[in-house]
């Protein structure tokens, strides 16, 4: 993957180029920035322009088809070393770095990459995840970053970058991602053919926030029949609490029985609510309809007009109320971050988006 190959990161992408030009590479990099945008695919791009047969380090740009290029594509560069976190593991394993009990110090990370390198004029790692590495394994790995072999380029994808260790950190050269423009996020969906039906790709761009990895996920039939329903039950002009909590639990339990899962997914949930109610304001604010795929937001938007109508209230109660309705979602958001147990998030939530929806319109 050439730099061509990556969309967006223009900036991360210049410096690297600029450091390169000037001779002025580093030894060690933390990639950092929110999970999903392009980190990773972005230092796979670096690898490779730094493995790559045909380019040096002062233009830093690879040609994509030498044999180096294809392995470093393949992720089979006998000189790139890769450092993923174990499936279903929370932190990196020391022995990733030093070997099992077994071959202390003679495997590893540390170990290979101060052997000569097989084929390139380096050796590079890429240790993914790098903010999930524990108090052992970050201590193995600070001695490589304090004295790197000569030659050789370590780099760190880092999401939730507070959880990465000061002691790492301060022995890096940092470069921060932005989460991508709306735009490139469309680009890349179609460009991967991931999405039939364009003409929601628009709110699914606005919904991921810059991150490729959640356009996906939301791209899932499963969880888009779910936002649709849940859009619907939003949308009644008779809100029922209680209805709405009961069905919210059956997505989040159907979703996983592990906590984990119902977690993110009830973080899901919430953030379908937050949208709702977002563009609801945005429809009343502006008095236009909201985009094709929230027609739901249209009928919400209308029973509210009438009650207001009926009640002979003005345009700005509504706008109050709607904000009011938001500010309950976005309350929701914080608590899932804090621990609190997802069924309980949930259940007080339409508890207090019902209650504030039954007081009068004045
Ligand atoms: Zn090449």
């Amino acid at each position: 993957m050439p730099w061509s190959d990556v969309l967006g990161h223009s900036e991360p992408i210049r410096r690297l180029k600029a450091s390169a030009a000037a001779g002025r590479l580093g030894q060690a990099y933390a990639f950092l920035g929110p999970s999903g945008i392009g980190k990773r695919h972005c230092a796979l791009a670096f690898a490779q322009a730094l493995l790559c047969e045909q380019s040096d380090d002062h233009d830093l740009d690879a040609c994509g088809v030498c044999s180096a290029c294809q392995q470093v594509t393949a992720r089979q560069h006998p000189d790139l070393l890769l450092v993923d976190l174990p499936p279903g593991k929370a932190e990196h394993p020391v022995s990733a770095f030093i070997g099992d009990k077994d071959e202390r110090r003679r495997a590893g990370l540390c170990y290979e990459i101060a052997l000569h390198p097989l084929l390139g004029r380096r050796k590079v790692a890429l240790i993914d995840e790098a903010e999930s590495l524990n108090e052992e394994s970050a201590n193995a790995l600070l001695k490589t970053l304090e004295e790197p072999p000569a030659g050789a380029i370590l780099i760190l994808v880092v999401s939730g970058q507070e959880r990465l260790l000061p002691t790492i950190r301060s022995r890096c050269q940092l470069l921060t991602f932005q989460p991508l423009p709306a735009p490139v996020l469309i680009e890349l969906l179609r460009r991967n053919q991931e999405s039939q039906a364009a003409e929601d790709l628009d709110s699914i761009a606005t919904l991921a926030e810059g991150s490729l990895e959640t356009a996906r996920q939301l791209l899932e039939p499963e969880l888009r029949r779910q936002r649709q329903s849940l859009y619907e039950q939003l949308s009644q002009p008779r809100f029922d609490s209680l209805q709405l909590a009961e069905f919210a639990r059956g997505l989040v339990e159907t979703a996983s029985s592990a906590r984990a899962g119902q977690r993110s997914h009830a973080g899901w949930v919430i953030r379908f609510c937050i949208e709702f109610y977002r563009q609801a304001l945005l429809s009343l604010s502006r008095g236009t309809a909201p985009p094709g795929d929230f027609s739901q937001v249209t009928r919400f938007v209308q029973a509210l007009t009438d009650r207001a109508r009926n009640s002979a209230a003005a345009e700005g109660p509504l706008i109050d109320r709607t904000v009011d309705l938001l500010e309950r979602c976005l309350l929701a958001d914080r608590q899932i971050d804090a621990n609190i147990a997802p069924a309980v998030c949930l259940e007080s939530l339409f508890d207090d988006l019902g209650k504030t929806l039954r007081l009068p319109l004045v």
